[in-house]
């Protein structure tokens, strides 16, 4: 939700720069889990004079805010996505690097007996799955 990033500041009140207004609508549209590099080009393509330090440092802040949830997914470079409302888990296709999200009831059911199990009632988890796809045609 191109909007829902800036609300999030408001509420939090962190000042809105214009850059900041730019990387937070890059980050609202992207739903392909971008990294700094990716928001940072897809920010120039808007207003040039965006630096990358600038990106780092406004994803960085969004994220200490809770606003952006930071992933790695096994490559080493951190990957952002808005902090959703609704709860997903993540499968990350190895070759070619595309990030499927899922929900599964059944695996947040078996998480929270495994918990329960050990002593403890689950209150966060992240799941992520690797894979190559299985064989076509
Ligand atoms: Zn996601």
């Amino acid at each position: 939700m191109p909007d829902r990033i800036i609300k999030l500041c408001h509420d939090k009140g962190l000042k809105i720069t214009g850059q900041r207004r730019v990387i937070a609508r890059v980050l609202g549209e992207s739903n392909d889990h971008p990294d700094v590099e990716l928001v940072h080009k897809r920010a120039v393509a808007i207003d040039p004079k965006i630096s990358i330090a600038t990106v780092y440092r406004t994803v960085r802040l969004f994220e200490e805010n809770d606003i952006l949830d930071r992933h790695d997914f096994g490559d080493g470079r951190a990957r952002y996505e808005e902090v959703s409302e609704a709860h997903h888990d993540h499968l990350i296709d190895i070759e070619s690097g595309e990030v499927i999200e899922f929900e599964n009831a059944e695996i947040e059911a078996l998480q929270r007996a495994v918990a329960e199990k050990l002593g403890y009632r689950l209150v966060d988890h992240r799941l992520e799955l690797y894979g190559v796809q299985s064989k076509k045609k």
